[in-house]
């Protein structure tokens, strides 16, 4: 028995709406896609939901308590608040230069990092 699944593509600004058919876990059809990235963007929505995290941990000995850090590449949309908890978890000392490396294999997937996108200098430099 076929059954749909409505998703708005977040590919650009338009936002077209996207239907897609399937067969349990079998893609049957996607409609609504003015471009192919729309049944690209779908076709990743049904299968493996991922997501982008940026978030603050703390930072120690730098004029700011917070250090804006992200994951060098999207984690499963179920694993969000547990990346984000390992995240919170994190102390950083400055100083730290942007792009340092705070946490290597976050939820023990290769290659996902937590790295800064800010650089702290000591409180006293
Ligand atoms: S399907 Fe193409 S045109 Fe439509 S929102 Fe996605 S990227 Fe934009």
């Amino acid at each position: 028995m076929s059954e749909t699944r409505s998703f708005i593509c977040i590919g650009c600004p338009v936002g077209c709406p996207l239907v897609l058919t399937h067969e349990g876990r079998d893609i049957v059809e996607i409609e609504g896609a003015a471009c192919n990235r729309g049944a690209k963007y779908a076709t990743q929505e049904f299968t493996d939901p991922r997501r982008g995290m940026s978030t603050t941990i703390a930072i120690e000995g730098a004029r700011w308590k917070r250090l804006p850090v992200k994951v060098t590449c999207p984690i499963p949309k179920d694993r969000v608040l547990e990346a984000a908890r390992a995240s919170h978890r994190l102390r950083a000392r400055a100083p730290i230069r942007r792009g340092d490396v705070l946490l290597d294999n976050l939820l023990g997937e290769k290659g996902i990092q937590v790295v800064a996108t800010r650089s702290r200098a000591r409180a006293s430099e």
